[in-house]
């Protein structure tokens, strides 16, 4: 029967009274009581760490946050410099924390056209011959020049982060141009390897005293990216990184001259 086992120790006894009895002087007790109030106390203690915890995952978010800030400032810092507009050169401006310090990302993107992916494909359908031949550099300029113009920005010019929208208006981070890389050549691989192979074809039947080395090679350089992309490998490419920077920055130039700094400076 249960009301013969201590509580506190489980010890067994064939009366019950002196059960009772022992249970008010059973050294567990204390012992149990001390363990735990001990438990009590480090679940306690878990708590406030695991509030720390999140609290410190905060600041890191927050620090992030600031860094990006800084790069974005200083991106566009470092693309105005010895700039002019309206006879006013933009160092005056930087010099004016109150206009820099108010231009975010967010500010920037609510000016920024959202890529199309379809556009980019029917952009591809009339890339030529001639951006063919300078590799993936042709490519990136040629789409840098029409489908790609104005719709993205860089936002972080050392660490090479550009940024765009989308359809959905929502603003995407892309390290290296990385995401736009390799979804607008798996999009369109096959189109483009036609026009390498046709391309690469027509030169070598057509050159004399290696008159097209150069483009050949930057034309196979190519073939082998796409490929590579074909087979759901992911690439980068530096070539394509620089270009779509360098036109990220004339855009988030362009925006605040046109539509950030201008309003300010006329408030
Ligand atoms: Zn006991």
């Amino acid at each position: 029967m249960s009301s013969k086992i201590c509580e506190h120790c489980q010890k067994q006894f064939s009366l019950k009274q002196n059960c009772v009895r022992h249970e008010k002087t059973c050294r567990f007790k204390s012992v149990k009581q001390e363990l735990e109030k001990k438990c009590q106390d480090s679940s306690v203690l878990l708590k406030q760490l695991e509030e720390k915890d999140e609290q410190l995952l905060q600041k890191d978010k927050q620090l992030q946050e600031k860094d990006e800030q800084i790069a974005f400032l200083k991106t566009i810092i470092g693309s105005n410099v010895g700039k002019q507009k309206q006879g006013k050169t933009i160092n005056n401006n930087i010099n004016n924390n109150i206009i820099i310090n108010n231009i975010t990302t967010k500010d920037v993107a609510e000016f920024l056209e959202p890529i199309k992916f379809e556009e980019i494909k029917s952009a591809l359908q009339d890339l030529n011959y001639k951006h063919i031949r300078k590799g993936m550099k042709g490519i990136a300029e040629y789409l840098c020049e029409n489908a790609l113009n104005g719709k993205i920005i860089t936002t972080d010019s050392s660490r090479d982060i550009l940024a765009y929208n989308t359809n959905q208006k929502k603003l995407i981070r892309d390290p290296k141009g990385s995401f736009l890389l390799n979804k607008t050549l798996r999009d369109n691989s096959d189109i483009l390897l036609d026009k390498i192979t046709k391309e690469n074809q027509w030169m070598q039947d057509n050159q004399s005293d290696d008159e097209f080395e150069g483009e050949i090679r930057n034309v196979e350089m190519l073939n082998s990216i796409v490929k590579n992309v074909q087979k759901n490998k992911t690439v980068e490419n530096n070539e394509f990184c620089n270009i779509v920077k360098k036109s990220g920055i004339n855009t988030l130039n362009k925006i605040i001259h046109d539509n950030i700094e201008t309003n300010q400076l006329e408030e």
